[in-house]
């Protein structure tokens, strides 16, 4: 500023004009200077194969996107919500609605923002996690630098992610399995009474590395330990969720005698539960849906981390925007199960690439996605 401009400053000052300035500067260092515009969508994804868990099979998938924009900037979002947890795509879009008040504040100050945020409601994981990833992609835009450099990340520690497949018919299993060669490790899901032939299905077209997926699905200890222990001679690495996660203490007793690690899923939500829950497992199932944002899900890392906890990183049925938000996290992470966006047969959006199973993340301003369901 000139020494001309100082004297007008003071001589505006004096004449009780200084307020409309100093509203200026506040602007241009929150980057409020205008309204945060507010665009909601909710949309069904067709799936490319029906989606079959041992709670349920599904062929399309009901999600929710936002769009905040402000000063010319727009920042997306995506909720993947689930039944499992009470929440589905109408619920997020009218969180998306309450959150407005929030969004007009300043959102440079996205921690405080996600604060704000959980505290208009216990749940609704999944519209917090979309309204996180919106705010994340907005300050990355406005810096004009990616998500991944902005939580002081490298792009080449980005993981491969495994392929899941769901249950079904096991030659139908065994054909996805053909469909996708390119995976290192596949995700196997089971919990249901034909798990075995399910396995040796799958071993009969590859001796690829398997990760399985019980979602809950063993009803006692024992079937769970017998299952775990039959799997670790089938080049298993892992077993996600084995029981349901109210049997915390059963998880005790299978952990002291399985083969095979296990790792939480359902049984975790947030950072929160951690300390409860990290005794009784191996390893911890991050998801954004479940945790509401990147911001929550750095917190658990390093929460999971100071307990010695291995740390994978999942999803729902996503597309590419909800997914590059996640891959932007997994150099923090010690595998990756980000296929959501592989597994719909719709995607709007482009973002991080998996190139053969390798997450490619790029060099664009804030989640790198393109595209648009507006
Ligand atoms: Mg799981």
């Amino acid at each position: 500023m000139q020494r001309k401009d100082f004297l007008k400053l003071g001589l505006a000052a004096a004449a009780g004009s200084l307020v409309p300035f100093r509203s200026g500067l506040a602007q241009a260092l929150t980057g409020g200077g205008s309204k945060t515009k507010l665009s909601v969508k909710v949309m069904d994804l067709k799936l490319q194969y029906a989606w079959g868990l041992s709670r349920g099979t599904w062929t399309t998938r009901r999600n929710a996107f936002v769009k905040i924009e402000r000063d010319g900037v727009a920042g997306l979002g995506e909720a993947a919500p689930i039944a499992r947890y009470n929440e589905n795509a109408e619920g997020a879009a009218a969180f998306f609605e309450k959150a407005r008040p929030v969004l007009e504040r300043d959102l440079w100050g996205y921690a405080v923002r996600w604060n704000e945020l959980e505290a208009l409601a216990p749940t609704e994981h999944a519209a917090k996690a979309a309204l996180d990833m919106a705010l994340l992609d907005w300050v990355g835009k406005k810096l004009q630098i990616p998500v991944w450099k902005l939580l002081g990340l490298n792009k080449d520690g980005a993981l491969k992610t495994t392929y899941s497949i769901g249950i079904d018919e096991v030659p139908v299993m065994q054909e996805k399995i053909r469909a996708y060669p390119d995976f290192s490790v596949y995700k196997i899901k089971v919990g249901t009474k034909d798990d075995r032939k399910i396995i040796e299905g799958i071993r009969a077209v590859t001796s690829k590395p398997l990760r399985v997926d019980a979602n809950e699905g063993w009803k006692t200890k024992e079937e769970a330990l017998e299952n775990i222990n039959w799997m670790a001679g089938l080049g298993v690495e892992y077993v996600e969720q084995p029981m349901p996660a109210e049997m915390i203490q059963d998880f005790a007793w299978l952990k002291e005698r399985s083969k095979l690690p296990i790792y939480a899923d359902e049984s975790l939500m947030k950072a929160s539960d951690i300390p409860r829950i990290a005794p009784y497992f191996d390893g911890l199932n991050i998801k954004l849906m479940k945790c509401g944002g990147i911001q929550e899900a750095v917190r658990m890392v390093a929460m999971a981390r100071a307990l010695g906890l291995q740390l994978m990183i999942g999803c729902m049925v996503e597309t590419s925007l909800a997914i590059s938000a996640a891959a932007a996290l997994t150099p923090l992470f010690d595998h990756a199960d980000l296929d959501g966006n592989l597994l719909s047969a719709t995607d709007p959006f482009k973002g991080v690439k998996t190139v053969k199973d390798q997450l490619v993340l790029n060099d664009k301003p804030g989640l790198g996605v393109e595209g648009s369901v507006w």
